[in-house]
């Protein structure tokens, strides 16, 4: 049998990271068996579904380089064969018209909340058959009234639902327009989905779209509902939480892989595993080893994961992802962007951290911290950092190691710790006081503005010095 998985997102507002991780596993589980992965737009509620929504959903795909073999394919392009196939229902007496209003319906519903039964349509229209009505309808498929209908859920086990619980589900709305649960149906039937993959809201659907299938001659696909993402607090997740939506944690400065092998772990476990390649999640993969219960979204674990790509990432793949958070922050002119990575990588667990950290390489004018500035440049180091701009002026070959030598010869000389030359020097040219190593951290600053800074940091003091003289 050839798999074939669908990822089928409603575009009403952001991509949230419970519908990422839905794609994600439909992908995986598509590349794993050596299938298919359909990418559908749900856009037939008219009034909810909007062109940025789609946006979001492509551009999220994509930053995710979770790419479909088909699609996107959107729903309101198919509107004519949802037709096709409710007049062939309706002919063949599966569906029927329904004309109730409104009112009555609402009535209905009130009478069996006060009388105690779960709320389901009484089948007035199908027993009465009311014909040629000018009045508005829906169509209904006409459920079974017997048996039970079993959903064997590669996650949940088997379930059964008996048909007296489902009532006769609307196919076709007034408008014209098809329902989800008819839509869907009528998509995975045609698509040939093997798999439907989704979150397990949705498992109150699956057998009325069950006997929707049975209905229509069609295959019934396989069904994994995955269990729902839940913040820390154990409700289901949302914004109350934090950001939920894709794109932000790209602007936060997550790397698109870190994100999914965060998602991939929320529900999925290989041992003790963390950290996947994208081959490995590929090749061990499987839909059956999603846990049954909610996982719980941890940011801190997520940063982490972050962290660990950030490491272990190529420069050059780094330096493309940075350059957009550089670019935001004005920061353009400088030193080779993957010379500053190398040395930046491993200390920050963000791009966003790694552009803020790296503005002392990129940009001439630098504010001084102002409790690192309080802290180091004391009147103490002002002789130091006049003798350091002395040499640094002089200094034939800016490089790391001859920057090296005259720090330790400037401490040697002072008498001085290495910490009482480096850590005033460091504030001085960075602005804060942690930086990377010094000696690597002026030769990627460069002389220029190394020289231009310390200059700053001399006037800081004279500054300091002059004002207790004013005050005394
Ligand atoms: N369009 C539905 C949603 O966004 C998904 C439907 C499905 O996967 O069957 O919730």
């Amino acid at each position: 049998m050839s798999i074939i998985t669908r990822f089928a997102p409603s575009p009403t507002g952001d991509l949230h990271l419970g519908s990422v991780r839905t794609a994600l596993y439909c992908w995986l589980y598509a590349k794993h068996k050596q299938g298919k992965f359909i990418l559908r737009i749900e856009d037939t509620d008219r009034d909810r579904s909007t062109k940025e929504a789609v946006q979001v959903i492509l551009d999220g795909m994509r930053w995710l380089g979770l790419d479909c073999d088909v699609g996107p394919v959107y729903q309101t392009e198919k509107l004519a064969r949802y037709r096709e196939v409710v007049v062939n229902l309706l002919a063949q007496g599966k569906a029927y018209k329904c004309y109730c209003s409104k009112e009555r319906l609402d009535t209905l519903r009130e009478e069996q909340m006060s009388s105690k039964i779960k709320p389901r349509y009484d089948g007035f229209c199908l027993q009465n058959n009311p014909q040629n009505s000018d009045a508005p309808f829906v169509i209904r498929f006409k459920n079974p009234q017997d048996g039970a209908v079993i959903i064997d859920d590669l996650i949940h086990g088997s379930i059964k639902v008996n048909n007296t619980e489902l009532d006769d589900l609307i196919l076709v709305r007034s408008d014209g327009m098809p329902t989800y649960n008819f839509s869907v149906v009528v998509d995975d039937w045609d698509m040939q989905v093997s798999h439907v993959i989704r979150g397990d809201d949705h498992i109150n659907n699956t057998p009325r779209q069950i006997n929707l299938f049975n209905a229509l001659g069609a295959k019934v696909p396989q069904f994994a509902h995955l269990p729902m993402i839940h913040g820390p607090d154990g409700k289901k997740l949302s914004k109350r939480h934090g950001a939920v939506s894709v794109l932000e944690y790209q602007k936060q400065g997550f790397l698109p892989e870190a994100l999914l092998n965060y998602l991939l772990r929320l529900g999925w476990a290989h041992g003790d595993q963390e950290i996947f390649k994208l081959d490995e999640m590929i090749e061990l993969f499987d839909i059956a080893a999603v846990h049954k219960s909610p996982a719980r979204f941890d940011l801190e674990k997520l940063t982490w994961m972050n962290q660990q790509y950030l490491k272990a990432a190529d420069n050059n793949y780094l330096a493309e992802q940075l350059k957009p958070f550089l670019q935001d922050l004005n920061l353009t002119d400088g030193p080779d962007l993957t010379a500053v990575i190398e040395i930046q990588k491993e200390r920050v667990t963000t791009l966003v951290a790694m552009a803020a950290q790296s503005k002392c390489f990129y940009q001439d004018d630098l504010a001084l911290d102002e409790s690192a500035a309080k802290k180091h440049l004391r009147p103490l180091a002002l002789e130091i950092l006049q003798d350091l701009q002395e040499q640094f002026s002089q200094l034939e070959n800016w490089n790391k190691s001859n920057l090296h030598d005259i720090i330790y010869a400037t401490a040697e000389s002072f008498y001085v710790k290495l910490g009482k030359v480096a850590q005033p020097l460091r504030v001085a040219v960075t602005g804060g006081n942690i930086s990377p190593a010094i000696d690597i951290t002026l030769e990627l600053v460069g002389a220029k503005r190394t020289i231009a800074r310390l200059e700053q940091a001399i006037k800081y003091i004279q500054d300091r010095i002059a004002s207790a003289v004013d005050t005394n």
